[in-house]
């Protein structure tokens, strides 16, 4: 079983309040068991919102405000639903496809807390979690 991010295939749970559908993604769903999350959404955040990046140990969106405990409740709810499918299916998680530079889904590169599209080297929060499973993270540019 593949973790999947939600916006990858097609929900509109983006901050902007669109997708981020990636046709690659949506084939390798057809072909392998998945389970897809969104850890935004599940940290109780709407569509659309503003955007936030990782500054330090934080999490602030554009208009200054401090999310960084919705980014984290929603990376561990994420991570529970995962676990739980897995167990309930008998379905080992076998990696994860993640959208790339995002402050909770990025894998390995995050943007750098300047909303400008500068990339550094960092986890996402939800990517973070999960990095002590040793499981293969992709993103979709990885594809
Ligand atoms: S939190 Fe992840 S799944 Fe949700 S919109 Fe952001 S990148 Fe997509």
């Amino acid at each position: 079983m593949y973790i999947v991010s939600k916006c990858l295939l097609g929900y509109n749970c983006k901050y902007s309040g669109g997708d981020n559908r990636d046709e690659k993604v949506v084939c390798f769903c057809d072909n392998h068991s998945f389970v897809a999350v969104c850890p935004e959404v599940l940290g109780g955040l709407q569509s659309p919102r503003a955007p936030a990046e990782i500054i330090g140990d934080k999490v602030i969106d554009k208009e200054g405000k401090d999310v960084t405990d919705a980014y984290r409740t929603g990376a561990e709810i994420a991570l529970n639903i995962v676990i739980k499918e897995s167990k309930e299916s008998g379905d080992e998680i076998e990696g994860a496809i993640l959208k790339s530079n995002s402050p909770s889904c990025g894998v390995g590169t995050i943007y750098d807390g300047t909303f400008s599209h500068v990339r550094i080297n960092g986890d996402g929060c939800f990517a973070k979690l999960l990095r002590p499973f040793n499981i293969e993270m992709k993103t979709e540019e990885d594809l």
